[in-house]
């Protein structure tokens, strides 16, 4: 039989030389690791085993076998699952698939770890953490199905290579070797590994049994105690989501989430429910306090695990959760589904779309609940998660309320750690104030010192902040709410007066001023127009009401995005000084060049205010420059 060197990938290298020079607690969970993928296996095989009993083997009891012996120092972990062939094996132990083990690796690099070494026992390591308690392991295992001369072994001591050779295995599955480090050998002791499997390992479905040796009384010589061999098992096994809420522990309920989740934070909050009626499902979700680190990753897998009646059906169900809540972790255990159930049957599933409604509704409460009940941890997540959260105002038209009611702003009016609701926003409004106004910019300081602001300072109503620029999305997509438009203070045309009787008669006044400035700025700008939003600034200008805010349109550009040519609207203030002045130099002579240049300068400013840069920079100094010299001569006369 041929032995064939091989080489590991250099992040699997990496790994295991970080793991084994860094790490020095926690190492006892590489049992966990090695039991979960037991358990793995065996899931796999109970549900190919569905349409193919070939792979049963004529066995009948799914099982995790721990065996320790101290004499050779070895503990092994045996599985009847799906066994890996030669290839597979090669793929699986040569290169790091598992997205837990990716995270741990980079926080091990980033030194989060090793920092923090406490932290280690939280991450889904995977199987490679059987190095750090082992000098050599081997990997025996067999396909389900396949004949007994088909299997392989792997051994490796970590040295940057492995081996693969081909042997005989009677049984199906996967029995992994560790030949422990002399310093380790504590996990060898039963009370050890019991300890460890009760800690980690409890809730695993299958047993996971254990020969233990006992003194019994003999049967045949009264008085005397003989040794016996006996198989216990030293898992409850029952799935944690099918216990009774009152009968799980806090601790419980988190460990089961890291180990789901591959996250190291406790959960934000645990969602534990039965349904009956038209479906009936148990679900145990998660909502996490920290971002999952890969959810923005293009393979990020979302949506909670699929079980029907305890047979795991898949890891990820993306049909049982909207997108905007991909970051909620956990199970779903239905009694409705086909246990053959493919993710085809899933797509137009009515059960699947009645889950989904349901459990969708039930973490939005939850949310909910939570704002109203446990607020400074609603806040944490909310900073974490809103970006994401938001995205449900776009997608989920029949939900958009619900969530809009959700979401927590800034204002003008509160301090800048203070946060508002819509309803809170509403409910403060001042009287004759009809719609939601915000404000898009970078910082709280830079929105507080905006034109755009002055004359709802002046009138008393409250202005929400965003500072990131999705929530310009957000907002336009929710566009109204109890009835109430939501407008941003920079696009539309916005009439804080409504008797307009100020407006007529400004308007009588500037019509042939708009007329000449409309003229000159016609390239540049769609309208020139009065505002109503500008008190003490001169002028502004703004965005068509569905029109794009320049933050975001500064952003999408940058981003490389074809932005299409999007002409603002100027608008003056006719209480400005300025104006009445260039009304009378308009006056006194229609083609002033004093007039022209003025425009140009107003158009400028404007520019500069909504956060834009004027067209010819150096002009602009230019002709701020000669006013400053006109106005020094003026003042040396
Ligand atoms: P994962 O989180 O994917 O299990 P691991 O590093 O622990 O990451 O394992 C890598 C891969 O090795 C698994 O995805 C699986 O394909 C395979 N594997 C590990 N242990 C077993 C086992 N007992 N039986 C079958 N396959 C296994």
């Amino acid at each position: 039989m041929t032995k064939t060197n091989l080489e590991f990938k250099t992040e699997v290298k990496q790994l295991l030389d970080l793991m084994i020079h860094s790490l020095y607690s926690h190492k006892e969970i590489f049992l966990r690791e090695l039991i979960s993928n037991a358990s793995d296996a065996i899931d796999r095989a109970r549900y190919e085993a569905l349409t193919n009993s070939v792979i049963m083997e004529n066995e009948s009891g799914w099982q995790i076998k721990i065996t320790a012996d101290k004499e050779a120092g070895t503990l092994t972990v045996s599985d009847n699952g799906i066994g890996l062939t030669k290839d597979e094996m090669i793929e699986a132990l040569g290169t790091i698939a598992h997205s837990g083990t990716k995270a741990f690796l980079s926080a091990l690099q980033s030194r989060e770890i090793k920092d923090n070494p406490e932290l280690i026992g939280q991450f889904g390591v995977g199987f490679y953490s059987s190095f750090m308690v082992s000098d050599k392991v081997a990997v025996i295992s067999r396909k389900a199905g396949n004949d007994r001369r088909n299997g392989v072994k792997w051994e490796s001591t970590a040295d940057g290579t492995f081996t693969v050779e081909d042997v005989e295995k009677e049984t199906k599955g996967t029995d992994v070797i560790l030949q422990l480090k002399p310093d380790e050998t504590k996990y060898l002791e039963e009370w050890e590994i019991r300890e460890i499997v009760r800690k980690y390992s409890d809730y695993i479905e299958h047993p996971v049994v254990m020969e233990i040796e006992r003194e019994k009384e003999s049967e045949l010589k009264k008085g005397e105690k003989v040794k016996i061999r006996e198989e216990e098992t030293l898992n409850s096994g029952k799935a944690i989501w099918l216990k009774d809420k009152s009968a799980i522990t806090e601790d419980e309920y988190n460990e089961f989430y890291k180990h789901i989740s591959h996250d190291f934070s406790d959960p934000a909050k645990v969602v534990h429910f039965r349904a009956e009626g038209t479906s009936e499902f148990t679900a145990l979700l998660y909502i996490p306090s920290r971002m999952p680190f890969d959810i923005y990753f293009k393979d990020y897998k979302f949506g909670p695990a699929l079980y029907v009646k305890r047979v795991q059906i898949m890891d990820h169900c993306e049909q049982l959760l909207p997108l905007y809540l991909r970051f909620v972790k956990g199970v779903i255990d239905s009694s409705d589904l086909p246990l053959n159930v493919s993710r085809e049957i899933l797509q137009k599933n009515r059960q699947v779309e009645i889950i989904n409604k349901n459990i969708t509704k039930k973490v939005l409460d939850t949310l909910s609940d939570m704002k109203k009940n446990e607020y400074d941890k609603y806040l944490s997540f909310y900073k974490e998660f809103n970006r994401i959260l938001k995205e449900g105002i776009h997608y989920d038209l029949e939900r958009k309320e619900t969530i809009a009611e959700l979401l927590l702003f800034q204002t003008m009016q509160k301090a800048a750690d203070t946060y508002t609701t819509l309803h809170e926003y509403i409910d403060n409004m001042k009287e004759g104030q009809e719609e939601i106004f915000y404000i898009l910019g970078t910082s709280r300081d830079e929105v507080m010192k905006s034109p755009y602001l002055e004359a709802f300072k002046d009138k008393g109503y409250d202005v929400l902040i965003m500072l990131d620029e999705v929530d310009d999305f957000v907002m336009s997509g929710l566009q109204e709410y109890k009835g109430k438009k939501i407008k941003s203070v920079i696009k539309g045309d916005i009439k804080l007066d409504k008797s307009g009787e100020t407006e007529k008669e400004a308007k009588k006044k500037f019509s042939v001023l708009i007329e000449l400035i409309k003229n000159q700025l016609k390239d540049e700008v769609k309208d020139v127009r009065l505002s109503g939003r500008l008190k003490d600034t001169a002028c502004c200008l703004v965005a068509d009401e569905g029109g794009m805010d320049p933050q975001v349109e500064k952003l999408l550009k940058q981003m490389g995005q074809k932005i299409p040519e999007n002409k603002r609207i100027l608008e003056i203030n006719p209480s400005h000084p300025i104006f009445e002045a260039m009304n009378k130099i308009f006056e006194r002579d229609r083609k002033s060049i004093v007039l022209e240049e003025y425009i140009k300068l107003l158009y400028d400013q404007a520019l500069l205010l909504e956060g834009s840069k004027p067209k010819d920079p150096a002009a602009f100094a230019g002709a701020v420059t000669r006013l400053m010299v006109k106005d020094a001569e003026r003042a040396g006369t």
